[in-house]
C-alpha cells in the first residue's frame, strides 16, 4: 500500500505502479468516454459488475 496509486479511470478500483496512470489500455482508452462500468477485466476491480 506504500506507493500504490489508483487507476485514473473514475470507476476503476485497480491500483497502478509507476507504469502510468491507468491499469490497462482499456482504462486509458475510456478516458474521454462516459463509461458506467469498468471493463478492464482485472479481478478485484469494483467496476467489474459480474
Ligand atoms: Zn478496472
Ligand atoms: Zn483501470
Ligand atoms: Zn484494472
Amino acid at each position: 500500500m506504500a506507493d500504490a496509486k489508483q487507476c485514473a479511470h473514475p470507476n476503476c478500483s485497480c491500483t497502478v505502479g509507476d507504469k502510468g496512470k491507468y491499469c490497462s489500455a482499456y482504462c486509458e482508452g475510456a478516458k474521454g468516454t462516459a463509461t458506467i462500468a469498468c471493463e478492464c477485466g482485472h479481478p478485484g476491480c469494483k467496476g467489474n459488475l459480474k
